[in-house]
């Protein structure tokens, strides 16, 4: 292994920086040149890329994006495209290549390593979290910070004004951003993708919290929730319950934005510096996670297409929590 290429694919995540970062001066310290590929599967069909220093991802491991830039690619999907992208491994003399993405960017690199051979290994890098054989993408932690602050800020209005607040966060098939953020502000309900429609129970749940001398109601709602997401929600609760004062926030993008949190450093940093080692021993075709705090090694076919469950415990935990 003498030249490895690092990109970044599918949505940004905070941490990225710091797993590219860890990549780079992983390779250095073993004697590998590495390459930045830019804009992910394009930058590699495109031939976007250049050699690495250690002082290129100076003072990068604090900021949020991705200093090699993200694309989602419609000319990867075809075999025209992925062939120009393994000219361009040709061309450019590298060995191996690791990914920093989402399911989709797994699902192009096992394609493209059954392809061409190409030694491949994937870093998690989502705020979703949805990966199978990894307890924690890269930017899940960062992303629940940045909800948590969000809504304590929307908590302060909402008790001010007796208010309900119906939030939405990100996730469009997965529910763990919003479980977990729910829990951390204390919400009173959490409605996500992976239960069926809540909003009759909801209502219920509502009418009756409201007996209950509550100052403010946070309700956390995953954009893929089955009703439709927060607006439909919130119309349903206006209407079954015209007593209440409903507000409706969507969190968005600054979701995927700011600088990375402590244990998304440090684990974007475990796990750069785990696919080098990976590649240099001879991995190919798996993504490198972390399990129970371990290093995890997982085909890129199981942890994409196995399904990570929700915690039913959590879900118990935070109807426990909003009485
Ligand atoms: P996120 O979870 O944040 O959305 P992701 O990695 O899942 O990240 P996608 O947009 O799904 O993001 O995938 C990134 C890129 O991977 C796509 O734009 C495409 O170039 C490539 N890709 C996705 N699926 C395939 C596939 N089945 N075959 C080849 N390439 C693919």
């Amino acid at each position: 292994m003498k030249k490895i290429g690092v990109l970044t694919s599918g949505g940004d995540a905070p941490g990225m920086n710091a797993a590219i970062r860890a990549v780079v001066r992983t390779c250095i310290y073993n004697k590998i040149t590495p390459i930045g590929i830019y804009e992910g599967y394009k930058g590699l069909i495109e031939n976007q890329m250049k050699e690495f220093s250690s002082r290129d991802v100076s003072n990068i491991i604090q900021r949020g994006g991705t200093v090699l830039k993200s694309a989602r690619c419609s000319q990867f999907l075809t075999k025209e495209g992925r062939l120009q992208g393994y000219k361009n491994i040709l061309a450019n003399k590298i060995d191996g290549l690791i990914v920093i993405g989402g399911d989709g960017t797994f699902a192009g690199a096992k394609v493209f390593f059954e392809e061409f051979g190409v030694p491949i290994v994937g870093i998690p890098g989502t705020i979703d979290n949805d990966l199978y054989g990894t307890d924690f993408c890269i930017g899940y932690d960062s992303a629940l910070n940045t909800i948590i602050e969000a809504v304590d800020k929307i908590r302060d209005t909402a008790s001010s004004h007796n208010r309900l607040f119906i939030i939405e966060v990100m996730g469009r098939d997965a529910g763990f951003l919003a479980l977990r953020s729910g829990i951390g502000v204390g919400a009173e309900a959490i409605l996500i993708p992976e239960t069926p429609v809540y909003t009759e129970k909801l209502i219920k749940k509502l009418k009756d919290q409201s007996t209950q001398n509550k100052q403010s109601m946070i309700v956390i709602v995953a954009e893929g929730e089955k009703s439709g997401g927060a607006h439909a929600v919130a119309e349903h609760v206006k209407s079954n319950c015209p007593e209440f004062d409903v507000k409706v926030s969507i969190l968005g993008h600054i979701q995927r934005g700011g600088s990375p949190s402590a244990l998304d450093r440090v684990l974007a940093s475990r796990l750069g510096n785990a696919a080098v080692d990976a590649l240099k021993n001879g991995s190919k075709n798996e993504m490198i996670g972390i399990l129970h705090r371990e290093i995890s090694h997982i085909p890129f076919e199981k942890a994409i297409k196995h399904n990570v469950n929700i915690n039913p415990a959590l879900l118990k935990l935070s109807e426990i929590l909003a009485i």
